[in-house]
């Protein structure tokens, strides 16, 4: 599998930097964003190092989405929010700031979690 030596991601995926497992099957992975928007804010990305939605082929894009419902599901059983945002940010100017594809799951409580 292509990895890539400087990317963070990579180095979660091996388990050389540690996470907060979400998720994991054959290739997918899913964690818990160091910096939480809301409580439960989750990443999930590609075992397989590619650099944005650009660069994805359809296949790691085919397994990487079919995951989403199922870690949607997970998140709303665990922490019961009252809906859930889905985003992706692709290049630095709409702020990509890790260059391993990732998809941003914001889990949505009230006006009360400053996120309005
Ligand atoms: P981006 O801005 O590229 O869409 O999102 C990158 C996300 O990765 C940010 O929300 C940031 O908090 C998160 N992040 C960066 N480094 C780490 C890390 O080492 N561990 C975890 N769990 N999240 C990270
Ligand atoms: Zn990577």
């Amino acid at each position: 599998m292509e990895t890539h030596d400087d990317c963070i991601f990579c180095k979660i995926v091996a388990g050389d930097i540690p996470s907060a497992k979400v998720y994991e099957d054959e290739d997918v992975y899913a964690f818990l964003d160091i910096s939480q928007v809301t409580k439960g804010h989750t990443l999930v990305i590609p075992k397989q190092h590619t650099k944005n939605i650009y660069e994805t082929d359809e296949t790691i894009a085919a397994k990487l989405f079919a995951r989403i419902p199922q870690i949607a599901n997970a998140l709303k059983e665990t922490f019961q929010p009252a809906g859930i945002n889905i985003l992706n940010n692709n290049e630095e100017a709409a702020g990509q700031s890790v260059f391993h594809l990732h998809i941003h799951l914001i889990p949505r409580y009230d006006e009360s979690d400053g996120f309005k």
